[in-house]
């Protein structure tokens, strides 16, 4: 059958051990590292390969601010494990070989940060392992195919998340082992159209069968961990009237999910042009929270052209003190 890896049973201890032999890794702060990715190969249609440049620069943008390290995928590690499978084995390669980590934070490729100032509540999640945006009562009352969203998700580096890649890894293989899972999944979910498995069914199916693990799970819809786009991206103009960053939640969104938007392959749920342009409106209300510490912000959303916000002056450190958000999160 088919296996991530040759299974480890005491990856706490090795780990455990080794951070004790490179203490330079313990200084008490939680170390977190972001995963994304995206094909090895280009875009059918080219201008999504720009806007996955522009999602990319915007995920460097916040980690910077932030102290988080970041890494850009563009390899297949797993030959069964492809499209929306790749993360699993990807989890997995970089909790082993970044020991280091505490937490490793998968993030889609159509997914960016459209508040940069709000920071995730790592202390809430000590006794938890996995972090999902997600609703208890769509999960085990309705069974639905959207209870949760595996678009921006968190793994602590433990033994138990291995465990929970394994046993969600099954139901993955490209081929007649994903086709029939796909047939259990739409019996078993509601709302799921027919098609072959996914990550994000597979993980609803699994904590709903098998509720021993919703223990070290913890269904996170407090704040945006992943913001669905539809109901977001037309507000942000009042958003930005009536609110202000650092909020996270439908006042103003941590993160903008462009889910069934597929501008880099063929067929998604949603006219490309729609999706285009709503990506642009998303990476540029995010952007400005950027460029106001140099004094810009971009003329309108659907533009990339930008404007001065305040002029230049010989004592330019009173606007660090005044705008670099690193200073009011640390
Ligand atoms: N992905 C990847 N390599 C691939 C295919 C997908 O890294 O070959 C990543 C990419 O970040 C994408 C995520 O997996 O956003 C989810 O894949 P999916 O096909 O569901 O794309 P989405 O729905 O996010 O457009
Ligand atoms: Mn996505």
């Amino acid at each position: 059958t088919y296996s991530l890896g040759p299974k480890i049973s005491n990856w706490n201890q090795q780990r455990k051990i080794w951070l004790q032999s490179n203490p330079q890794f313990s200084n008490g702060k939680a170390r977190s590292l972001l995963v994304t990715g995206s094909p090895p190969s280009p875009c059918e249609n080219p201008i999504a390969d720009h806007y996955f440049l522009k999602f990319i620069k915007n995920k460097i943008d916040y980690c910077r601010i932030h102290g988080i390290e970041i890494i850009y995928n563009m390899a297949n590690l797993d030959k069964k494990l492809t499209g929306y499978w790749a993360k699993l084995p990807l989890i997995r390669r970089f909790m082993l070989s970044h020991p280091e980590m505490e937490w490793i934070w998968w993030m889609d490729s159509d997914a960016l940060f459209t508040d940069m100032e709000f920071q995730i509540p790592l202390s809430k999640y000590d006794s938890y392992n996995l972090i999902v945006h997600g609703y208890p009562n769509l999960m085990f009352e309705e069974k639905s195919w959207t209870a949760l969203n595996t678009g921006s998700i968190l793994f602590r580096n433990c033994q138990w998340s291995l465990d929970l890649l394994d046993a969600w890894a099954p139901m993955g293989p490209k081929g007649l082992v994903r086709d029939e899972a796909g047939k259990i999944l739409t019996a078993e979910l509601k709302g799921r159209p027919e098609f072959e498995a996914d990550d994000q069914s597979a993980l609803i199916y699994l904590l709903i069968s098998q509720k021993q693990w919703m223990e070290k799970v913890f269904l996170e819809n407090s704040y945006y961990l992943h913001g669905y786009w539809t109901g977001l991206v037309d507000r942000y103009e009042e958003m930005m009237e009536k609110y202000h960053p650092g909020l996270g939640d439908e006042r103003w969104p941590f993160v903008t999910h462009f889910v069934g938007c597929k501008p880099c392959g063929s067929y998604g749920d949603y006219p490309v042009e729609r999706c285009l342009k709503s990506m642009e409106r998303a990476f540029n209300f995010a952007d400005n929270l950027v460029l106001k510490l140099y004094g810009f912000r971009h003329s309108g959303l659907l533009s990339p052209k930008i404007r001065r916000i305040r002029n230049e002056t010989i004592t330019p450190l009173e606007f660090v003190d005044q705008f670099d958000i690193r200073r009011s999160v640390h």
